[in-house]
């Protein structure tokens, strides 16, 4: 797809110069990092793009406490097939990114890129499952939750984001995740991504995360706290289940009817947890 309206074209090597451009919110300035998204979706009053793959890092650091720093313009490719990503959470990162879109979009679909476009998503549910925290540069550097991220609109102001910050993973951990599409590449219906932690015998964290609904993430929490009082028994998983159908909020929309979305929320959230519980025995 060609784009005659575009004027200017710079590719800065600090993200003070790429700040430099975007940092007055203009509407006709746009960050440019796989353009997967950009390239259909920018509005024709688009006439400048600020290329940040110069500026921004792309590789990924597994830091010796086991938190996990992934630069804002990895690829998907990339982190599919980085060992530390394959191992964290009981490698729920993979499982997700293989059934992103298609190999030819995760070889230039970047982390950054995606979580800034701030749309219907299979990768956030399991970002926000793990807690994960993003960096993002508004003239100085500052850290924050991916939940504050969206829930503040960060993603919606002039911003660089520069990194995805895995945080140090508990040792009885693990997470699972599952979508459900009408193809192989389509968008999902519904996404769900489970997290539980164990303290000692007993459940310390619950993360039950739902994706496509079709908002981008909303948490299950009064499913949490059924698993974190009742344990991941098999009855347990089912009453949840059912919880998170209750709260979660689904709409209509053109891949699937809210009443259709709300049964998902319940087989998807009922199967994800199954299948934590199943990893979980098997540590
Ligand atoms: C055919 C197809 C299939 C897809 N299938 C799926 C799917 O199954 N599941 C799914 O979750 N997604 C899917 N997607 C969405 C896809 O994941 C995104 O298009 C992609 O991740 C965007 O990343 P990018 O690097 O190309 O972003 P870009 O297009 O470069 O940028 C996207 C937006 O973010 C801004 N931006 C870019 N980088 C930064 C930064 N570092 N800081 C601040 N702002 C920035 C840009 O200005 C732009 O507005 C699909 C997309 C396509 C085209």
């Amino acid at each position: 797809m060609s784009r005659p309206s575009i004027a200017e074209y710079h590719r800065p090597s600090t993200v003070e110069e790429a700040w430099s451009h975007v940092s007055d919110g203009s509407p006709s300035v746009r960050i440019l990092s796989g353009g997967t998204d950009l390239t259909i979706s920018a509005p024709p009053d688009v006439d400048t793009l600020v290329d940040v793959a110069r500026c921004l890092d792309h590789s990924i650091e597994a830091r010796r406490d086991g938190s996990i720093r992934i630069g804002a313009m990895t690829t998907f490719t990339d982190m599919l097939l980085n060992d530390a990503l394959g191992s964290y959470a009981a490698g729920v990162m993979p499982e997700m990114l293989s059934d992103l879109g298609n190999p030819l979009l995760r070889n230039i679909s970047t982390i950054g890129g995606h979580l800034a476009r701030g749309k219907l998503s299979d990768v956030v549910p399991v970002l926000v499952a793990l807690d994960a925290e993003v960096v993002v540069y508004q003239g100085d550097e500052k850290q924050m939750t991916i939940q504050r991220y969206y829930d503040e609109s960060v993603h919606r102001s002039p911003h660089l984001l520069t990194e995805v910050v895995l945080p140090v993973a508990v040792k009885r951990s693990a997470a699972a995740f599952l979508r459900f599409a009408r193809t192989a590449f389509d968008f999902p219906m519904l996404n769900v991504c489970c997290r539980i932690d164990f303290d000692g015998h007993m459940v310390g964290a619950a993360r039950i995360v739902c994706g496509a609904t079709p908002l981008r993430s909303q948490r299950a929490s009064g499913a949490e706290s059924w698993i974190r009082e009742h344990g991941l028994e098999a009855r347990a998983i089912e009453a949840a289940a059912r919880r998170a159908r209750e709260e979660i909020h689904t709409r209509d929309g053109w891949v699937a009817s809210a009443e259709y979305r709300s049964h998902l929320v319940e087989v998807l959230t009922s199967r994800c947890l199954t299948e934590v519980a199943r990893r979980l025995a098997a540590r």
